[in-house]
């Protein structure tokens, strides 16, 4: 699947209604596939995902970070987190207390992560 074939795919599936039978096809999970095995399809997946939530992602090295950082907005138990207080990223220890450990490579791409 080339990357034209896999953005009208996105397009025909972004909108699925898992609600309804039938939404599991052969070329939905040919679209998966190509999600997971080209790296540049799945982070242009991201964008496509942050554009909609109306997350900027200019700020980030990479869309996989940006991605990460939005849903640890929404979910405490996400791999990484943003603390705005010292503008810096961390992973959180996930034991039932407050430990996180900071980091300053992004885990996705290793652009160091200035403080912006
Ligand atoms: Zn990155």
């Amino acid at each position: 699947m080339n990357f034209t074939e896999f953005k009208k795919l996105y397009q025909k599936f972004e909108n699925i209604d898992y609600s309804k039978s039938g939404w599991r096809t052969a070329e939905y999970d040919a679209f998966l596939d190509a999600k997971d095995d080209h790296h540049h399809f799945y982070e242009w997946y991201l964008k496509q995902e942050l554009i909609k939530e109306n997350f900027n992602t200019e700020n980030f090295c990479c869309p996989v970070l940006a991605y990460h950082t939005f849903s640890g907005k929404k979910n405490e138990n996400e791999a990484i987190i943003y603390q705005k207080v010292d503008k810096s990223f961390a992973i959180p220890i996930h034991d039932g207390g407050p430990s996180l450990i900071a980091i300053r490579n992004c885990p996705w791409c290793g652009s160091g992560l200035n403080k912006k």
